[in-house]
């Protein structure tokens, strides 16, 4: 299916259309209201005409008399009553189905993302989410609520009115149509080069937004390297591309309009001459030629309409393309069908076993992370890792938390081979304290209970405490309430890193994952710091990447990493007397000698 080339055109460019299905399904009664409605309108529309005709034939044609004008009148005025309310009966339901089916997608198409693997993460921008979040569900809800609707009720108009001129005038009909023929070649000629060039224009604005989103996180680097005029013009580029781009397919759709109302009227206009000649030759009745006139207008009209939504349509199915193409990427990690449960949760913590396990990333088939790495710990140990930078000490923690799975060997938690267990059931059971603890904006409660959904609020203060964040949280200007998000406070990092260890406590999962700041704290912050480690090592067992002499001196065992696989094992003394890599790290690190 992905196999086509991104290059080649797709001829079933509407077809793509038929992906939002799914999302319409569940509306069928508003379908059917809406439908009927348009019905409603379209006939009201199209009775108008032939009232105007009565009108003048029997009323001002002197044949009538002033009971047929009030009659005619009263049936013009009761036809604008049905056509106002069907109107208003059709814009409300589909403009509802409108919005309702983006918000649908908008929410079906964040929850696929979120629950995407990293991988998915390393090769797609998530500026470019957001443009499809937001543009692409917009262009479909101008289709859903506005297109569609205009579509069928032009279609009915055109039907409905070229029933009507045949029924008016055969000759001029059919000369009307062998006209009409010779306008839909142009039309759908272009309609498919505006297509193209509106994928083209989305792609575009979804590249510049990405490239924003990427540098407005990255602000302090940009303006300490000065890079703000260098960006900014970046920037420009890439926006004035995508002008450049929405250009050419505004200018392709301006031609294609002047086209499309050129051939319609010219047609018509000619046409009508023909009428005049066989009104003035008495061989058509003036109402008869108003009412041809009317009709010829609206299917006119119809056919302007149509070639308008054709347009709208070909943006959508541009967009509808792009947000299916993100729906059906699945995620290489997934639960398993019929996941096994953990055995009960032991006091001491949970068992880890890892058996050969070999791993490269996606991206990097040629360098492996792991190659062969076996270890086994038992419930409650610490074990710190220690290594030079790019070992994979990381790489080990990401496939722990199943971010990734290894291509050769296997990990199991209590006994039970990670892949077997459901997702959830396995990120439930780790908690993490990552260097850089990403704090969310919110106040400084609710951060903490990230690490638990619907635990209490004395529950997340006793976790702070255990964490010794409960003083500093005290002293903020608003307490457990201040905001700390984006432009909220600002912690230091040994306070985001007690923020981090209290959500780990409050989730009190049997495994923990620490990864240790590489970053100097001041003394105070490193003890209140390491004692908010002691408290959450307790009844669990711990992996640390250790960075830290405490922390080392601690561990019940030490695992040295080089290039992927374990070079040392032991306890601080045993491999400091040992003399290798541990020895020359810790004096590098820990200035021993
Ligand atoms: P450590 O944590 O010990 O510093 P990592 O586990 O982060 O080391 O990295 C191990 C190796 O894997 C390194 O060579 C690194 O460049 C590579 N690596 C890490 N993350 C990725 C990734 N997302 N994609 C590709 N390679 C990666």
């Amino acid at each position: 299916m992905t196999t086509t080339t991104a290059a080649e055109p797709k001829k079933s460019s509407l077809k793509t259309l038929a992906g939002l299905f799914p999302f319409l399904a569940p509306y069928k009664t508003q379908f059917v209201l809406a439908g009927l409605a348009l019905l409603v309108a379209a006939g009201a529309t199209l009775a108008v005409p032939y009232a105007f005709r009565q009108m003048i034939d029997l009323g001002f044609g002197g044949a009538g008399s002033s009971v047929h004008i009030n009659n005619s009148f009263l049936a013009l005025f009761g036809v604008s009553c049905v056509l106002a309310l069907s109107s208003a009966a059709r814009f409300y339901t589909v403009s509802w189905l409108g919005e309702r089916v983006t918000a649908d997608i908008r929410n079906g198409v964040y929850a696929h993302v979120v629950e995407q693997s990293p991988q998915f993460f390393e090769t797609t921008q998530s500026g470019e989410v957001l443009s499809r979040l937001t543009t692409d569900t917009t262009l479909i809800q101008t289709v859903v609520g506005t297109s569609i609707s205009m579509g069928l009720r032009n279609t009915l108009l055109f039907i409905g009115g070229m029933g009507m001129m045949f029924f008016t005038s055969v000759k001029l009909s059919a000369l009307i149509l062998v006209l009409l023929m010779a306008v839909v070649v142009p039309i759908v000629l272009f309609g498919r080069r505006v297509r193209k060039l509106s994928r083209a224009s989305q792609d575009t604005i979804a590249d510049s937004s990405a490239m924003a989103g990427e540098i407005l996180n990255a602000m302090p680097t940009v303006q300490a390297f000065t890079h703000e005029i260098i960006e900014a013009s970046r920037f420009g580029k890439a926006v004035e591309l995508s002008f450049q781009t929405a250009k050419q397919r505004i200018q392709a759709r301006a031609l294609l309009t002047a086209i499309a109302i050129l051939l319609v009227f010219g047609a018509i206009v000619f046409v009508l001459w023909l009428g005049a000649q066989a009104v003035i030759q008495g061989t058509m009745s003036g109402g008869a030629l108003a009412q041809f006139v009317l009709y010829a207008a609206l299917v006119a009209g119809a056919i302007g309409a149509l070639s308008e939504v054709m347009g709208d349509a070909q943006r959508a199915a541009g967009a509808t393309e792009r947000l299916m193409e993100l729906l059906a990427v699945e995620s290489p990690i997934q639960s398993p069908a019929a996941p096994q449960a953990l055995p009960p949760r032991v006091a001491a913590g949970a068992a880890l076993t890892l058996r050969d396990v070999t791993f490269h990333y996606p991206s990097r088939p040629q360098s492996p992370a792991l190659t062969h790495l076996s270890l086994d710990i038992a419930p409650g140990q610490t074990v710190a890792i220690v290594g030079p930078s790019g070992a994979g000490k990381t790489t080990l923690f990401q496939l722990l938390l199943r971010f990734y799975d290894p291509q050769q060997g296997e990990l199991l938690l209590d006994g039970v081979e990670v892949k077997k267990l459901a997702l959830h059931t396995l990120r439930e059971a780790i908690g993490i304290v990552p260097q850089d603890t990403i704090i969310f904006s919110a106040n400084a409660i609710e951060n903490i209970r990230y690490g638990r959904a619907g635990a209490s609020d004395a529950e997340v203060i006793a976790a702070a405490k255990m964490a010794a964040a409960h003083e500093f949280i005290e002293r903020l200007p608003e307490g457990y309430q201040s905001f700390l998000g984006e432009r909220g406070v600002r912690l230091s990092g040994g306070q985001r890193q007690r923020i981090a260890i209290a959500r780990a406590l409050l989730k009190n999962p049997p495994l923990l994952l620490l990864d240790e700041a590489t970053s100097a704290l001041d003394a105070e912050s490193e003890r209140l710091v390491q004692s908010a480690l002691e408290a959450a090592m307790v009844g669990r067992t711990t992996l640390v990447i250790a960075h830290r002499l405490a922390t080392v001196q601690r561990a019940d065992r030490i695992v040295v990493m080089e290039h992927g696989q374990i070079v040392e094992t032991g306890t601080h003394a045993t491999l400091v007397a040992q003399g290798g890599l541990y020895a020359s790290l810790a004096a590098l690190q820990f200035g021993l000698d």
